[in-house]
């Protein structure tokens, strides 16, 4: 029992909190409603006006005629409302798409304005009769098309039954059937308070449940994204991964077949790498592997694909590219890692790389496989040579060996 009361007064804020997160929202969708509303309204009050004014037949009893005229004079004032309401609605609607005081106030004016009507239609119907169905049926309608928060709904219908309470009595004269009118009155403002609290609920259920779905639909679509980066790319330097250069490459010589074009690949490797773990530590040769990974994808072109092999190994697929244009990208490349010492800590240290390049005439079939095995050679030739050089090496194709 001790910790029901506090239950129920968190859940009382959590509601209100609530109500506040999609005030915005409700408005701009009564606003929607009310415009279609403020249509059908006019064309119906204009069909009572009508009915009331023009087939009245003048020999009825004077009060009947007296009711009628009276009934065609609320439909016609209403049907004024209607296009004035109608109009601001419309410009409110479309104008700002973000619900502000001015779309509330609105809402609000336009609800008060069905409501007097109600009242009207009700409190010239006891000239006739002491039923109140048309006050009733017009509260809800209110209540089921206006998304009101609770306290704006208890505060409009307890004036609009206030003034109801009131008014009845200029056109009831019997007593005992105001009183009855009164009472029933009362039922159908509970009714419609109790219908327009259960329609709000559900829109603010309905609306918190669609951004928590557009939220974790974000989410997998964010995880979704950092997965294919995973999966794509090396997580030390940013460059595709091994599997990702293969696939690349594939595909640019699988394009190949249809619009030949020369194509060449190169394996860049730092020289005496381990040296600089050795002496200043594995992420001072993280960093270097940053730094030689920028300096190699801003030495070639966009088109270029530029990856990391693992280790201290990199490798470049160069589509329509001839071996001499491969050659002096190679050289390039190999002479700006020379010239661009690197920072290691706070000293600048010069890295040098070997590179092997291999190369895919467009008279050539050649596959992946045999690129990267003559690059492989190539590098395997400057390592060998002295480091710190371009080694090229043909590609022996099934057909040539
Ligand atoms: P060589 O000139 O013959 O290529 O000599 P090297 O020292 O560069 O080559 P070696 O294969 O002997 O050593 C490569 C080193 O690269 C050994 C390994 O610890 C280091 N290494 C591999 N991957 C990483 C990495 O991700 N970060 C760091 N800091 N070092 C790495
Ligand atoms: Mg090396
Ligand atoms: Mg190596």
């Amino acid at each position: 029992m001790q910790s029901t009361l506090p239950t129920y007064w968190q859940r009382l804020r959590n509601m209100a909190r609530e109500n506040g997160v999609v005030q915005g929202e409700a408005t701009m969708e009564t606003l929607r409603r009310f415009r279609i509303f403020a249509v059908i309204m006019l064309v119906v009050n204009l069909a009572y006006t009508a009915e009331f004014w023009l087939h009245t037949n003048q020999h009825e009893a004077a009060v009947r005629a007296h009711w009628a005229n009276a009934v065609g004079w609320a439909h016609c004032v209403c049907a004024v409302a209607m296009v004035v309401l109608g109009l601001l609605l419309h410009r409110c609607y479309v104008g700002s798409q973000r619900s502000s005081a001015h779309a509330l106030g609105l809402q609000i004016l336009f609800c008060a304005s069905m409501l007097l009507f109600a009242i009207a239609l009700s409190v010239i119907d006891q000239m006739v009769t002491p039923n109140t169905t048309n006050f009733a049926t017009i509260c809800l309608l209110v209540a089921m098309t206006s998304l009101m928060r609770p306290a704006i709904t208890l505060v409009l219908f307890f004036f609009a039954y206030l003034l109801f309470f009131v008014a009845l009595e200029i056109t009831q004269p019997n007593p005992n059937l105001l009183a009855l009118a009164r009472s029933h009155s009362v039922s159908a403002v509970l009714m419609s308070i109790v219908a327009s609290a259960v329609v709000w609920r559900q829109f603010v259920t309905a609306v918190l449940l669609r951004r928590e779905l557009v939220r974790s639909h974000k989410s997998i679509a964010d995880k979704q994204a950092e997965l294919e980066y995973l999966a794509t790319h090396d997580t030390l330097t940013g460059l595709y991964n091994r599997r990702e250069f293969m696939r690349l490459a594939e595909m640019e010589l699988a394009r190949g077949a249809r619009f030949p074009a020369d194509v060449c690949m190169l394996m860049v490797d730092l020289d005496f790498f381990k040296k600089i773990n050795d002496q200043y530590g594995h992420p001072a040769g993280d960093s270097v592997l940053q730094q030689v990974a920028v300096l190699l994808a801003a030495g070639v072109r966009s088109t270029d694909i530029v990856a990391r092999m693992g280790g201290e190994e990199f490798i470049v697929l160069l589509p329509n590219t001839a071996i001499e244009g491969a050659l002096a990208a190679a050289e390039k490349l190999r002479s700006a890692i020379r010239a661009q010492h690197l920072k290691v800590q706070s000293l600048l240290v010069p890295v040098t790389v070997s590179i092997g390049v291999s190369a895919i005439t467009k008279a050539q079939r050649g596959t992946v496989d045999e690129l990267y095995t003559a690059a492989d050679q190539a590098l395997y030739a400057a390592k060998h040579g002295g480091r710190d050089r371009v080694e090229y090496r043909a590609t022996m194709l099934p057909s040539e060996r």
